[in-house]
């Protein structure tokens, strides 16, 4: 079953998440339940800027079946891959 895919939307001074289909004028809620309309015009830098809402993270996060936090309570522990231990600066 696929996951809908949501994107960033900087609004109201956090970066919310919105449904990744959504176009510009579409009037939505962001994923903590903010109403907003799409903005016609792209994000400017500073906006991108703007925290994370933590709400919307949170059931971002929910949504895609991750855990809030990087837990070391996972099942199968991560297979560890050899780290080259001689890397000698050879500049060729
Ligand atoms: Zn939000």
């Amino acid at each position: 079953m696929p996951i809908r895919p949501f994107r960033w939307l900087p609004h109201n001074h956090k970066r919310h998440a919105v449904d990744a289909d959504l176009v510009p004028r579409d009037e939505t809620r962001t994923l903590c339940g903010e109403e907003l309309v799409i903005p016609t015009t792209p994000c400017t830098k500073d906006q991108w800027c703007w925290p994370t809402c933590t709400e919307c993270d949170a059931r971002w996060r929910t949504a895609e079946g991750i855990l809030p936090f990087p837990r070391r309570s996972t099942p199968t522990p991560h297979p560890r891959r050899p780290v080259p231990t001689t890397a000698k600066a050879h500049a060729r």
